[in-house]
């Protein structure tokens, strides 16, 4: 299964060093491990009355 952030880039550094963040509860699939050790997805726990920011940049720690 081919991740959607491979051709994502950060808005802020420009970095390619993305994951997509994942709000649990979720099932964790084989594929879902896959791509949370290739670091691809990071897991989080839902936030309360937060928004659900949807991705993660490695580099500089921005979210959007
Ligand atoms: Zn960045």
């Amino acid at each position: 299964m081919k991740s959607v952030v491979a051709k994502l880039r950060c808005p802020k550094c420009g970095s390619t060093d993305i994951a997509e963040i994942i709000y649990q509860p979720v099932e964790l699939t084989e594929s879902l491990i896959e791509q949370i050790r290739t670091r691809r997805v990071v897991l989080r726990p839902a936030p309360a009355g937060a928004p659900r920011l949807k991705y993660y940049c490695y580099y500089c720690g921005y979210e959007w």
